[in-house]
This record gives C-alpha cells, sequence and structure tokens, in this order.
C-alpha cells in the first residue's frame, strides 16, 4: 500500500461547473497553467512522508465474524482460504445461512472441502412458505410468527447453526400490510429473542447505516460523493425512522432481553459516537460489538478509538463484511497494530466511504488478542473448537494462543467477591482503596496500617489496562477519596511498551476523575525485582513518565516505592523479596509502608479538605 493510492478526490459538483462557465473564476482559467478542476478529477498526492507498516498477518490468529460466502464458487472459497492463511485468519464466520433445509448445504459447501476454517449463522425469515413477490403471503405477517420462527431456529441449531443473523431490512424496509415499516423493537419478535438466549447463540445485528445516510444529500454531507453514486443507500425523508429512533429502538430489544447476547454489526452503527456507544455497552453486558465495514471510521479519530477498544476489549469482534482480498485485510491489521499515520483505509482509488484517511491505534497485546480471537471464542460456538484445531495443525498459531483466556473476564469470579465483600462490610469507613496486581494482593493492609481500615482491591496479574477495565465495577460501590494505585509490572512482563503502560495509567486517572470528582490518587511506581531485573530500564521508564505526568494533575502524587527496595549497588536486595525473587517479603512490605503510609495520610488530609472547600462554596 503506498501513499500515492491515496483518492483524495472529490467529485464532480455539476452546479459548481455551470456557475464557473459565467463567473469570474472562468476567466482567470485562460490563464496560462491554470485550469479549473472539476472535484472528480481531484487526485491529490499527500507530501506527508512518516513510515508506513503495511502488515499482512494478524499478529495473532483472528476470527472474521462478518463474512459473505454466499455467492462464491468452489474455487474461489478456495482461494479465499489461501488469503484466510496468508492473513491468520483461522475461522470466517459465514452471516450467509438460509433458514430451513438449505441450511446444512451451506454449512457442508464450506466445511467439506476447509474443515474447522467456518461456522455458520442462520437469518431470519420473514416469508417462511409464503412467495417472495407477495408481501401478503409472508408469514411475518400471520399470528405466532415468532414462536414458528423461533423453532426454526432450533431446527438450525440441531443443524450446526452459531447465530442468527439479522438485516437492516428489520426497521427499514419490512412493512406491514398497512404499509407501515415494522420497527425493530416489534414485539412479535420477542420469541425469537428468549430462544436465541436459551439455545445460547448470539443475535448479529445490521439495524442502520451510517448517520450521513439519514441527512439530506448536499454540500454539507460529509458522503455525499458515494450518496451522489448511490441515491439508493439515502433513508433520508419518506417514511424512514430518524437514526436515532432507529439505533435507539433496537437497543430496547437489547436491554429487554439481557439473557441474550447481541452483537451489534458495524459498530452498532455508532462508530462515529463512541460516546454514546460506550454508555450502550456499559448499560448492557449482554451487548458486544465488530466492526466490518467501518475501520474508516474508527481510524480518523485514533486516541478516542484507542481508549474504547481498550475500554470495552472484551466487548469487540473483528469482522470485515463481504469476502475480504488481502487489500482490504491490510489496513485492519495496520489500524490496530501500529501507530501508522494518514493511510488509506481501502486498496481502492476511490474511497468508499468518505474522503479521508486513517490512523493506527496501537492495541496493546492482550486487547489484540481478545479482539482477534478471545471475544469469539467466548461468544460464538464452535469457534473455540474450530481455533483449537487451526492451532493443533500451526505450532506458531498455537504459541501465540498459549496461556488461556486474558480477556478481563477471567476476573470476573474475582470481581463477584468484590460485590460481595461490599455488600457484607460498611463501604469504605477509611475512604482508602488499594487497587491492583498482585503485589497489592499480598500486602497485608492490617498489618502494615493497623486500625486504619484501609480496603484491599488488588487483583493478581492484573495490568493497567485492567485496572481500567474495571475501574468502575471497584472503585463506584466504594466511592472512595483515595486511591493507592500499583500496575505496571505484569503490563511490561507482556512485552508493553513504558508508553503505553503510562497511557493506561493515565486512563484510569481520567476514569476516576470523571466518576469521583474529589478523590486523590497516589500512583505507585513499578518496582525493581530480582526475577525482573532484565526490566528495569522499561520500568524507570514507566515511572518517568507516571512522575512527570503527576506533576500536572494536582490530583495525583507519585510515590517511589522502587527506590527503598534498592541496595547500594543499585540492584534489588533480595531480603525485600519472597523466594519467587518477584513479590515482596514482610521486610519490603515495611519499606512500602514506611513510604506509603505518609502519603496516604497527606491525600487524606487533601481530601477532606476539598470536601469542605466544595461544600462551603455550596451557595
Ligand atoms: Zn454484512
Amino acid at each position: 500500500m503506498s501513499h500515492s493510492l491515496w483518492p483524495g478526490l472529490v467529485v464532480c459538483l455539476a452546479l459548481a461547473a455551470v456557475a464557473a462557465e459565467s463567473s469570474p473564476a472562468a476567466a482567470q482559467e485562460s490563464a496560462p497553467g491554470r485550469r479549473r478542476l472539476y472535484l472528480d478529477e481531484f487526485r491529490p498526492q499527500p507530501a506527508l512522508r512518516t513510515r508506513l507498516h503495511p502488515l499482512t498477518r494478524a499478529r495473532f490468529p483472528c476470527v472474521n465474524v462478518h463474512f459473505h460466502p454466499g455467492k462464491l464458487t468452489a474455487a474461489e472459497l478456495d482461494e479465499h482460504v489461501r488469503v484466510m492463511d496468508d492473513a491468520n485468519i483461522a475461522v470466517s464466520v459465514s452471516l450467509d445461512g438460509p433458514v430451513g433445509t438449505k441450511f446444512s448445504e451451506h454449512l457442508q459447501t464450506l466445511t467439506a472441502r476447509h474443515p474447522g476454517r467456518f461456522v455458520a449463522f442462520v437469518r431470519m425469515d420473514y416469508i417462511g412458505d409464503g412467495s417472495p413477490d407477495d408481501p401478503q403471503s409472508w408469514d411475518v405477517h400471520k399470528p405466532g410468527f415468532g414462536a414458528r420462527m423461533a423453532d426454526r431456529l432450533t431446527e438450525a441449531v440441531r443443524q450446526g447453526a452459531s447465530g442468527l443473523k439479522l438485516l437492516k431490512d428489520l426497521g427499514l424496509s419490512l412493512r406491514d400490510l398497512n404499509g407501515k415499516l415494522i420497527p425493530p423493537d416489534d414485539p412479535r419478535f420477542d420469541p425469537v429473542w428468549e430462544r436465541a438466549a436459551e439455545l445460547k447463540i448470539p443475535v448479529l445485528w445490521h439495524c442502520a447505516d451510517p448517520r450521513a445516510f439519514f441527512e439530506p444529500i448536499d454540500e454539507r454531507n460529509e458522503r455525499w460523493e458515494e450518496l451522489y453514486r448511490h441515491p439508493e443507500w439515502s433513508f433520508h425523508g419518506g417514511d424512514f425512522p430518524k437514526f436515532d429512533d432507529l439505533v435507539a429502538a433496537r437497543m430496547r430489544v437489547v436491554g429487554r432481553h439481557p439473557e441474550t447476547t447481541f452483537i451489534l454489526a458495524h459498530f452498532a452503527d455508532l462508530p462515529d459516537d463512541l460516546e454514546t456507544l460506550s454508555r450502550y455497552l456499559a448499560r448492557h453486558p449482554n451487548a458486544y460489538v465488530e466492526f466490518a465495514g467501518r475501520i474508516a471510521e474508527l481510524g480518523r479519530q485514533p486516541f478516542t478509538a484507542r481508549e474504547f477498544l481498550i475500554r470495552h476489549q472484551d466487548r469487540i469482534l473483528f469482522g470485515t463484511d463481504g469476502v475480504p482480498p488481502m487489500s482490504e485485510l491490510v489496513p485492519h491489521f495496520q489500524m490496530l497494530e501500529t501507530r501508522d499515520e494518514y493511510f488509506p483505509y481501502e486498496d481502492n482509488p476511490f474511497p468508499p466511504q468518505g474522503l479521508w484517511n486513517i490512523y493506527g491505534v496501537d492495541l496493546p497485546t492482550d486487547v489484540l488478542r481478545q479482539v482477534y480471537y478471545e471475544n469469539a471464542a467466548r461468544v460464538i460456538p464452535g469457534v473455540k473448537q474450530a481455533l483449537a484445531d487451526y492451532a493443533a495443525s500451526r505450532p506458531e498459531a498455537a504459541s501465540a494462543m498459549k496461556g488461556g483466556d486474558r480477556s478481563p473476564a477471567r476476573w470476573e469470579a474475582m470481581m463477584k467477591k468484590f460485590d460481595a465483600a461490599n455488600a457484607a462490610e460498611p463501604p469504605n469507613a477509611s475512604g482508602v482503596v488499594f487497587v491492583g496486581s498482585s503485589s497489592i494482593v499480598r500486602w497485608e493492609l492490617e498489618k502494615s496500617f493497623a486500625g486504619l481500615g484501609y480496603i484491599n482491591r488488588g487483583f493478581g496479574g492484573s495490568q493497567a489496562s485492567d485496572a481500567v477495565h474495571f475501574a468502575r465495577r471497584i472503585l463506584l460501590p466504594l466511592r472512595p477519596a483515595v486511591i493507592v494505585f500499583y500496575e505496571g509490572d505484569n503490563d511490561i512482563a507482556r512485552g508493553k511498551s513504558p508508553e503505553t503502560v503510562a497511557a493506561d495509567f493515565r486512563q484510569f486517572v481520567a476514569i476516576v476523575h470523571e466518576e469521583l470528582p474529589d478523590a486523590e490518587l497516589l500512583l505507585l511506581s513499578v518496582k525493581y525485582s530480582p526475577s525482573r531485573a532484565k526490566s528495569m530500564l522499561q520500568h524507570r521508564a514507566v515511572n518517568a513518565l507516571v512522575e512527570a505526568y503527576c506533576e500536572e494533575d494536582p490530583q495525583c502524587r507519585y510515590v517511589d516505592v522502587a527506590t527503598p527496595l534498592l541496595g547500594p549497588d543499585g540492584l534489588p536486595e533480595a531480603r525485600y523479596f519472597v523466594k519467587d525473587m518477584l513479590h515482596l517479603s514482610d521486610a519490603g512490605y515495611a519499606e512500602w509502608a514506611k513510604v506509603v503510609g505518609p502519603a496516604v495520610s497527606d491525600a487524606v488530609a487533601r481530601a477532606k479538605q476539598a470536601t469542605t472547600t466544595t461544600s462551603s462554596e455550596k451557595p
């Protein structure tokens, strides 16, 4: 992929051209070296020179959850499996399974020559025994449709279906006999959603289209060029629902059926409004999103997208739409895995979805694992086994996937324990909570800080990104005045860069500021330990970044707990560590208590001060 393909072309505005004939600009055109361009002739070649890293292979085995093999010949399917092999796509999920006897045939076509590489969803069928040309005869108009469709779903799952697929026809083209569009939250479908929950299969739902398609096709529409080519894609005017109403109707279904897993296609049609989507995901733990056809949106807001993808790392699935050739996969991997700047989201001279370029979001390794395969393995039946089969014949894939599930979901039991503890104890009389990895878990706070009632919410093996993920769940019930935070050790051990770790620290702090605006934070330095001596420089780099950050944030204090453990030779002293030379001994914790104790007391005093000031300021 090269910059020369950047097709920043803007298209023929016929009106502008007509106006030009008689305008002063027309006179200018005759000047030598001057020619007025039509917008569709514009092919700017960016002068920007930055290093690009086009990737033809996902770092981890990948599951493409949005794939349409419906019309492929056997030869084309073979060719696509070659692309999957090259790109490290282990499994593709067909969304083209027809309901009824043809489902087995569809699945068989995919798996006969390529066992273990495909699973298939079945489509909702509104027609039933009716005639496609005669909407009057369609099953969806007859009483009991939901129950019948639910039974057909059961039958499809018996034939091997892994999920149910819905198209945007529900809400945008399917009409009742009175001519009215049937809304997505029409109760006649409730038995279908309920059955999906009983069958433990997800519902993958494409409901709307880009917001711009619901706006007037005029000079302010940022997808004007595309809608000019495809006016039939517009849902503006007529009796089409408003974009927000359509999205809200679908989310009502998701909310009404909390036991049903919904995969919201195309980033829930909200890739350009991640704040709203974030709220939806927080409210509906049964909702997942996949980004088929939407990397152009994510990649044009790399900072926001990165934060979103990290925050909701266990809810994101990889998807492409269509039958992606390698040229389409490259920008997906490039966006997820690199920090490349200003590259095309499609290797296509005509930018299909908006006239812009995108940026990489450089996801942390563990987030990549979840997006590429772990979430799909958890949510879509059959995928886990297919991944195991894929790895069985590929040692490289097997070693990449070693170590089991790394998603924050693996701490669910721990979080439930915290929930129970919150319910049992009077929540946090002390106002002080310690959060972090095993160095926090193993710290007997009562021993170091007797009688002070500091609360321990450490979860072993965690990284800063995990603390980000669970920040609200851990902190909101306790509403602490002071938070002591220790992460970074495992992050570096798992290959994250110091910059990434520091960014995750900042993200944690941002969540605390948002949710608990008066809370004080103590960010403990990453310790140096004999067992991780070779990472000392990286730990130092994290510490320097965090310390610098704290200087700018009045509610954050950096506490150096690394230096007190060093001997005169500048190396960590063995007596401060237990046998594994990673975790602290009692002597080690005694050293920590000496520096952390006073820092906590100061922070408590500052927090008190802040509360009194705030309340006295109130009118
Ligand atoms: Zn699709």
